[in-house]
């Protein structure tokens, strides 16, 4: 690879307990943190940030793809970026019907919790999850997987 391409571009992997997601170099990555979205370009300072779920933007050859990445953390140093999360999918991998069940089960869970509870916490979480698949897939999914929505709607 030229060095000035080595120069403008940061090493990006992206790990999860079920796989090894991406693994390449990108111009930038965008990422979904606790404290809002971070914008990651080559030679940004050394951090640890906590992620929550969200549409992260990875910028590779200047094209722009989209990933759901979900609870998890980043490391990021001045040439590469290493992204822990629990979960991540490429918006046309998104199982719609699974989102939007595990979104409905999480809300009844969610309101049969009397008090706040750690049950209605990790509601609220798996609720997060279920919008952000299913708001990736509205944005960036394929026409097949938007039928869904048409269908049952
Ligand atoms: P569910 O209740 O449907 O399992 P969840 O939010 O609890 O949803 P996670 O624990 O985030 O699921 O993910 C478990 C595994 O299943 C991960 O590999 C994740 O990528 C995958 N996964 C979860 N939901 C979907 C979906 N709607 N479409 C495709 N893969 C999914």
């Amino acid at each position: 690879m030229a060095k000035t391409e080595e120069k403008n571009t940061m090493m990006l992997e992206v790990v999860t307990p079920y796989q090894h997601f991406y693994e390449g170099r990108v111009d930038s990555v965008t990422l979904s943190t606790l404290d809002g979205e971070l914008g990651i370009c080559p030679g940004h300072s050394p951090l640890v940030v906590a992620l929550t779920p969200g549409i992260s933007r990875i910028v590779e050859n200047s094209k722009t793809k989209y990933a759901v990445m979900t609870e998890g953390y980043a490391e990021i140093g001045q040439h590469i970026v290493v992204v822990v999360c629990n979960a991540a999918e490429w918006p046309e991998d998104i199982d719609v019907a699974r989102a939007r069940a595990a979104f409905d089960r999480a809300s009844k869970r969610y309101h049969d919790a009397k008090t706040e509870s750690d049950a209605q916490v990790y509601a609220r979480h798996s609720i997060r999850r279920a919008r952000v698949r299913i708001k990736a897939v509205e944005m960036y999914g394929t026409d097949k997987q938007k039928e869904h929505f048409n269908k049952t709607e």
